[in-house]
């Protein structure tokens, strides 16, 4: 025999395939719980024995299966929701792809009944690792009684993967209340080792949020509701007395189905700007429903990433409903009797709005044909017109973008350094003249003590670095996928990677070892893109080998270097205002906002002489112009 290389038996094959769709017992949860939503049913039960990994069975009173169903739903890409390509941009249920009962019975012994209402008697199916072993017809109640036991009972290399009965208990109630959350008008039951846990009866969303989330949400709840062509947003925020850290209670919604989008978040945070304590973030419920051919749903096999064909729209009306109920709430809740201070503030208390400052300058002539001045008087008064005339022209703000430059130092600009090249190109944004991008690379913006240049790459990796550092704020965003990614590497990266993964976990990553030189990414960084899930963490380990580490803490240094130096924002990338402003914010208001963790500066500060010099002209002020 010549040959070392064997061709995987099928059921071994789909085995792999089908553990990478059903990764852990949550997310059979989720695919069984959509099942019978979809199924349309109005009651639904859902039983988890030890976390899930001995039982997981949902019982709906749906529509069913017939007898040929019951059988065929458990064929790979068997769906009755999907019939051709051109129905992909008209999903109006939750599944579509056909995978998971596929999955599920390649990896667990699952046992069905089921009974449409127009049949007499129901069928009793048994399949385990994709097998039929057991076609009866039984006498059942209508709908659907699924019953998945023994998760990866065939594959140990899986099962040994799962955490405590506890963790994955959590993940899979997780599941539960977001499914429980998108559907109030469907009563749910919960039990835990045949202990009932949560009854929820058919309800509002209002008071589906306190049936989960207790009475402490009773009147924290801020009604959202717009209602536009094309749009529909209805929902809760939080009044701001009420924050967590990280974005555990943020629960978005487009068309019932629960989306991850971090665009939204933190548009939905910017709403809140200077009502919440520092590092906090804001919980929130919100349903968006739309056509749903302007959307894109099948970007990612778990169905929580979501593109939206007109998402300027869509953030414009949101953020508009976010900010009415959050303005509503300060009027409602002020109470004017008790003379009691608000219970948040609206803006930071340092914030003293600046008074508008003009300097004159006695030998400076704004006319292009100046009428004969006579005397420095006139000169001074013409000046001032002219400078308010501009200044309405302008639309000046005189309530500028805050930015707390406290600890950044002045510096002179070095006159000698290239990059004197004048020819501003980018115009400011009309609405927001303060701040803004040029060359798609640096942000310029206007202070007191002159013009700030800010190196944009440099900025995110600054930021984003501080964000790892910070060792209490312990939730970097995370975007969890159900359908995780696998990656390959050389066997000298995966033992780099090996002896890192848990230090990357603490940065949003999460990696596990799968055997061989593989890995499986079951989350990462917010904004990192699927595509390059590989190419960042190659690029990840390559830094950090060229760094070795002495000393644990060390090591956890480098590491946040390198993982901010691969996901910082690019030049060359263009930013909306929202983004350039979180950006600079975040940066003053952290450490050593004046160089990247790897030593480039960062941030320049064009003051008055220094622009002076940059035009040419002598810090005295005379016209002495010599180009
Ligand atoms: P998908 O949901 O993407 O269609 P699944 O593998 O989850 O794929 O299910 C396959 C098919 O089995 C569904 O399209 C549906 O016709 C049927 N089915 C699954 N669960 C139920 C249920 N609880 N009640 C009725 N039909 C179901
Ligand atoms: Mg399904």
């Amino acid at each position: 025999m010549d040959s070392v290389i064997n061709i995987l038996p099928e059921n071994v094959a789909n085995q792999i395939a089908a553990g990478e769709v059903v990764n852990r017992p949550a997310a059979a949860v989720k695919e069984l719980l959509e099942n019978a939503v979809d199924a349309g049913a109005d009651r639904i039960e859902l039983h988890l024995t030890d976390g899930g990994r001995t039982l997981i069975q949902v019982v709906d009173n749906g529509c069913g299966m017939s007898s040929e169903d019951a059988e065929r739903c458990f064929m790979p890409h068997a769906t009755s929701k999907l019939s051709n390509a051109d129905d992909l941009r008209h999903i109006r249920t939750m599944g579509f792809r056909g995978e998971a009962l596929a999955s599920i019975a390649a990896v667990a012994q699952v046992e069905l009944q089921t009974r449409r209402e127009q049949d007499e008697t129901g069928t009793r199916l048994c399949i385990e690792g994709n097998k039929t072993t057991l076609k009866e017809s039984c006498a059942c109640a209508q709908g659907t009684n699924i019953c998945v036991r023994n998760l990866y009972f065939n594959t140990p290399a899986r099962r040994q993967f799962l955490k405590s009965d506890e963790i994955e208990y959590r993940y899979a109630e997780e599941e539960f209340n977001r499914i429980a959350l998108s559907q109030p008008g469907i009563c749910f039951q919960l039990y835990r080792n045949e202990q009932k846990i949560n009854h929820l009866e058919t309800s509002n969303l209002n008071r589906r949020i306190i049936q989960i989330f207790g009475k402490s949400f009773e009147n924290r709840l801020l009604k959202v509701s717009e209602d536009v062509p094309g749009l529909k947003v209805a929902g809760y925020v939080c009044s701001p007395d009420y924050s967590v850290k990280g974005r555990g209670k943020q629960y978005l919604f487009v068309n019932r189905r629960i989306i991850r989008h971090g665009g939204i978040s933190n548009l939905i945070e910017k709403a809140y700007q200077g009502l919440l304590p520092e590092g906090k973030s804001p919980a929130f419920f919100i349903h968006l429903e739309m056509p749903p051919q302007e959307i894109d749903v099948n970007i990612h096999p778990s169905k929580t990433e979501i593109r939206f064909k007109n998402q300027d729209f869509i953030c414009k009306v949101l953020f508009a409903a976010v900010k009415f109920a959050l303005g509503v709430n300060q009027v409602d809740r002020i109470d004017f009797e008790s003379g009691q201070p608000l219970p948040y503030q609206y803006r930071s208390k340092s914030y003293v709005p600046p008074m508008p400052k003009v300097n004159l300058h006695p030998g400076y002539n704004p006319f292009t044909n100046p009428a004969p001045a006579s005397t420095e008087q006139d000169y001074r008064e013409a000046y001032a017109r002219n400078f308010a005339l501009m200044q309405e022209n302008m639309q000046v703000n005189s309530a500028p973008v805050q930015l707390n430059l406290d600890g950044v130092e002045e510096v002179q600009a070095d006159t000698k350094s290239e990059g004197s090249d004048t020819k501003l190109t980018a115009s400011p944004a009309a609405e927001e003249p303060r701040i803004f991008q040029i060359f798609n690379s640096y942000i310029i913006t206007p202070l007191k003590s002159g013009l700030a240049v800010i190196d944009q790459q440099a900025a995110s990796e600054r930021v984003l670095f501080n964000s790892y550092d910070e060792p209490e704020s312990g939730s970097v965003p995370s975007q969890r996928t159900l359908f995780p990614q696998t990656v390959e590497f050389s066997a000298s990266q995966t033992r780099l990677l090996q002896e890192i993964k848990e230090d990357l976990c603490s940065l949003g990553w999460e990696i596990e070892w799968i055997g061989g030189n593989s890995f499986m990414v079951n989350a990462m960084p917010q904004g990192v893109e699927e595509s390059r899930t590989q190419d960042i963490l190659e690029e990840i380990l390559s830094d950090y080998t060229g760094n070795p580490a002495q000393t644990d803490s060390e090591k956890r240094q480098k590491i946040s270097m390198a993982a901010a130096k691969e996901l910082a924002i690019k030049h060359g990338t263009p930013l909306s205002q929202e983004e350039i402003l979180y950006l600079t914010n975040q940066l003053f208001s952290g450490k050593e906002p004046e160089f990247s963790p790897s030593g480039k500066r960062v941030l320049r500060i064009l003051d008055k002489s220094a622009l002076e010099s940059l035009l040419n002209r002598s810090a005295t002020g005379n016209n002495s112009e010599n180009v």
